[in-house]
């Protein structure tokens, strides 16, 4: 037997006992006449302990050998410490030890193996099973963990059935980028992998399977950031005969439950918002509505005053941060910076103070008098005391840099506390949305979302597109999304119009998705679904902004596998087998 106990299991009761512990060194300390070991696994720490004239001096020699991340058993009797550590739950006890035995030598570690590590982010990815001993990271997969077997749990409870669907399938260049994969046996024809499992959960429906769910890997080819991977892991799910009330439900269920097992929190009803005005008071398809600072229109108030900018704008909009009339000079300017930068985009940004004793300051005094101010400060519902940011300019664009603004001041006031849960259902996406590069219209969602039954007859007026409602929902919890889904088309008719609607003609729509047009023809019941990004929502649980925290091994921001060195040259040979030559361009 290798270990009688873990490193994270004995304690004062245990004292007495023999027992043989297994796991990694810690450190060595060496003070001559004592020497302790710290012994580490996936459990714990427990002190291991040798005493001049109480240990066999072999033994000792022997302790001293030992490197750091040696692997070593060690066995001996548990005793009671003189010094407990009282922040460790193995401190009142140490291990002293009657035997050792080398299982394996390490070189030394790259960085330390400790809470705090001295190495730099690229090192702990190329060593990242090292950087896996440690314990955050390793507390960040046991989350992962817990909130895997608690999901399945609970959908398997209402009736879910899990359900593997193919990583190789066709290629359908709706939505983002596929990664592909060439057929050896078909030269010239690749697989995709599935940026979601979107079509084969709906052909479950058509099966008659009725509630799927699946903890699933996607692949998307797109640029990435601190939130995104090329391959992520949802938590995919489709019903049959639910209307939205149903999903929302159902899934506001599997969140709460989430958040009580794992937090110990407890919600009432998710607040609803519609995207119109998630838009028009945010700025933003995913609120953060962790705190206040709602936008506020100030066209009727501000216009007609001579302040051209104002005048000649779509849109006149501002926030109020309250008791910040104090803001210095160099706090404002920052601000201002702030905004222009090229993320940002904002021109500039106008300032009204309302100043504790009554008064008003602003950086278009010039324009505005006192009671011009008065009015605008009313609009916001501003008290003395506060201070008011206002932006202007093309509308959509104007809300956007706004919602920039406020995140910001959020963060400056310490609005934004991890540790606070707001989440939100938004409702009521737009069903299209216009690309200008390419002078069409894409499903917001993806084309088998429903638009909303009312809006419908709306796809015969190409005027009005960009103004039909999807039933489309989205899950938004503290400013980041952490799932979205959809009634589906269920009506080969409808899907036909919306197909037309994105500019596929019949033959390319009977290419492209063919096949679940096709079952759409058998019997295809109402359904709808969603799914949750689970990595975000590990990593949003576990209070951090990087998902690449909370996935054992992650790609780096340009989609390397530092580790192994992925992507890589394939031979020749494999190119030739493949029949594919390549052409690179540099
Ligand atoms: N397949 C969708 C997505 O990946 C989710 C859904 O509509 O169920 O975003």
């Amino acid at each position: 037997m290798y270990r009688t106990h873990t490193c994270g299991e004995l304690r004062l009761a245990d004292a007495g006992k023999e027992v043989t512990l297994a796991g990694w060194v810690q450190r060595v300390r060496d003070k001559g006449s004592l020497v302790w070991i710290d012994l580490r696994d996936r459990y714990g720490i427990t002190q291991l302990f040798l005493q001049d004239g109480v240990s066999d001096p072999k033994l000792m020699e022997q302790a001293r050998t030992f490197g750091r991340e040696y692997v070593i058993q060690a066995k001996g009797t548990v005793i009671e410490r003189e010094s407990k550590n009282p922040n460790m739950p193995t401190g009142e006890i140490e291990l002293r030890v009657s035997e050792f035995k080398l299982l394996n030598a390490s070189k030394v570690p790259p960085f330390t193996i400790e809470d705090v590590s001295d190495g730099g982010d690229d090192l702990r990815m190329k060593y990242r099973y090292l950087d896996l001993r440690r314990n955050p990271v390793r507390k960040n997969l046991e989350l992962r963990h817990r909130m895997a077997i608690l999901v399945r749990n609970y959908l398997n409870e209402k009736n879910f059935l899990e359900i593997e669907t193919p990583f190789m399938i066709k290629s359908t260049p709706e939505g983002a980028r596929d990664f592909v994969v060439p057929s050896r046996m078909n030269p010239g024809e690749f697989y995709a992998l599935p940026q979601s499992p979107q079509q084969y959960k709906q052909l479950l429906m058509v099966a008659g399977f009725d509630r799927y769910f699946q903890i699933v890997r996607c692949f998307r080819d797109e640029d990435l950031r601190a939130d995104r991977q090329p391959e992520f892991t949802q938590i995919d799910c489709e019903m049959s005969f639910v209307e939205q009330e149903d999903v929302l439900q159902t899934f506001e269920g599997l969140a709460k439950h989430l958040f009580k097992e794992v937090k110990g929190l407890e919600f009432g009803q998710f607040p609803r918002m519609t995207w119109h005005d998630a838009m028009k008071y945010y700025g933003s398809d995913k609120p953060d509505i962790r705190f206040g600072m709602k936008f506020v229109e100030l066209n009727d108030v501000v216009k007609g005053k001579g302040f051209s900018l104002f005048d000649n704008a779509e849109l006149v909009v501002g926030i109020c941060a309250e008791g910040c009339s104090e803001y210095t000079r160099k706090q404002l300017d920052g601000l201002t910076e702030f905004v222009k930068r090229p993320q940002v985009g904002a021109g500039g940004m106008v300032y009204v103070k309302y100043n504790t004793d009554g008064t008003f300051k602003s950086s278009v005094d010039k324009f505005y008098t006192p009671d011009d101010l008065k009015l605008v400060a009313e609009k916001f519902g501003a008290k003395p005391g506060d201070l008011m940011f206002i932006l202007c300019g093309d509308a959509m664009k104007t809300r956007v840099q706004l919602n920039a603004l406020r995140l910001e001041m959020g963060n400056q006031l310490g609005l934004r506390n991890p540790d606070v849960y707001a989440p939100l259902w938004v409702i009521d996406f737009p069903l299209l949305e216009w690309d200008e590069e390419t002078q069409r219209y894409y499903a917001m969602h993806h084309p088998f979302t429903a638009p909303k039954p009312e809006d419908e007859a709306l796809l015969d007026d190409p005027s009005k597109w960009g103004e039909i409602r999807a039933n489309a929902y989205d899950i938004v919890m503290n400013g980041v999304e952490v799932g979205g889904g959809s009634i589906r088309i269920h009506d080969r008719v409808l899907q036909n119009k919306m197909f037309h609607t994105l500019g596929f003609t019949d033959e390319k729509a009977q290419e492209q998705f063919g096949f679940l047009m096709g079952a759409f023809e058998y019997g295809a019941p109402p359904h709808a679904g969603l799914a949750f990004g689970f990595d975000r929502l590990c990593s949003l649980f576990g209070g951090a902004d990087s998902i690449r925290d909370f996935i054992a091994f992650p790609k780096n921001n340009a989609g390397r596998d530092v580790m192994s060195g992925s992507p890589s040259p394939i031979s020749q040979e494999q190119l030739d087998e493949l029949q594919i030559a390549l052409n690179l361009k540099s």
